[in-house]
C-alpha cells in the first residue's frame, strides 16, 4: 500500500464515490481507471471506510497466494461499477435504465444478498452482511447495498445528478436543501465553468 494517494470523495453516497473512481469519465483520451490493480480496489476501500486497515492487510496477503481469483474480483468490481454508471446516469437524465445493466447489477444484488442476516445489537435490529472478511470481495456487498437503497429510495432518487462540467461524468447525490448543486466539486468543475465563463465574456 502506497498510502499516498488521495481520493477524492464527492458523491455523497458510498456508491456514487465508488462509480466515480474513473477520472475524466466521459473523455475517450483522459479517462482514467483508478482500479489498475487489485491492491487500488483495497485502498480505496480503507478510504472509503468500507475496509478497516487490518482488514485490508489480510486480504493483500491472500491476494497474493491466489492472484487469478483477486484478478476476477477485480474484473468483476469493475464490470459492477460500470453497470451502476449507466443506470444511475440514466435516473440523472430522468431516462430508463437499459434492461442488461439492471441485469448485471441483479446477479450481484442476488449473489452478495444471500449473506445478509437481521442481528440484534444495542437493542435494535439491523439488517448486516454475515462475516465475510476473508473473502477476497467482501468489500463488494456494503458498496452494492448503498446503490440497493439508493435505488429503491422513491424521493432521494431525485437528488441523483451528474457533474456539468465535461467531460467529467461524475455522479452525485446533492444534498443541497434548494437541489442546486451543479458540478462534482465547486473547486474542480465548478471552476474551471466559471473561468470559461469570465473568457466568454472577455471574448
Ligand atoms: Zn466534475
Amino acid at each position: 500500500m502506497s498510502g499516498t494517494n488521495i481520493y477524492m470523495m464527492v458523491g455523497e453516497r458510498l456508491c456514487m464515490d465508488f462509480i466515480n473512481t474513473v477520472s475524466w469519465r466521459e473523455s475517450a483520451e483522459k479517462r482514467r481507471d483508478w482500479f489498475t490493480s487489485y491492491a487500488n480496489l483495497v485502498e480505496w476501500s480503507i478510504y472509503a471506510e468500507v475496509l478497516t486497515e487490518q482488514q485490508a492487510k489480510a486480504l493483500l496477503l491472500k491476494a497474493e497466494e491466489k492472484q487469478s481469483e483477486a484478478g476476477d474480483v477485480l474484473k468483476q468490481a469493475i464490470e459492477i461499477r460500470e453497470a451502476m454508471y449507466r443506470i444511475f446516469k440514466s435516473i440523472s437524465k430522468g431516462t430508463i435504465p437499459h434492461p442488461p445493466d439492471l441485469v448485471r447489477f441483479n446477479e450481484s444484488v442476488s449473489h452478495f444478498y444471500q449473506n445478509l442476516h437481521v442481528i440484534h445489537e444495542n437493542d435494535h435490529y439491523t439488517l448486516k452482511f454475515k462475516h465475510t472478511e476473508k473473502n477476497l470481495d467482501t468489500m463488494l456487498p456494503p458498496i452494492l447495498k448503498s446503490a440497493v437503497e439508493l435505488l429503491v429510495s422513491k424521493n432521494d432518487l431525485e437528488r441523483v445528478k451528474q457533474c456539468e462540467g465535461d467531460p467529467c461524468g461524475w455522479l452525485f447525490f446533492d444534498t443541497s436543501r434548494n437541489r442546486s448543486r451543479r458540478w462534482c466539486s465547486m473547486a474542480d468543475c465548478g471552476n474551471r465553468a466559471k473561468a470559461r465563463r469570465f473568457n466568454q465574456k472577455e471574448k
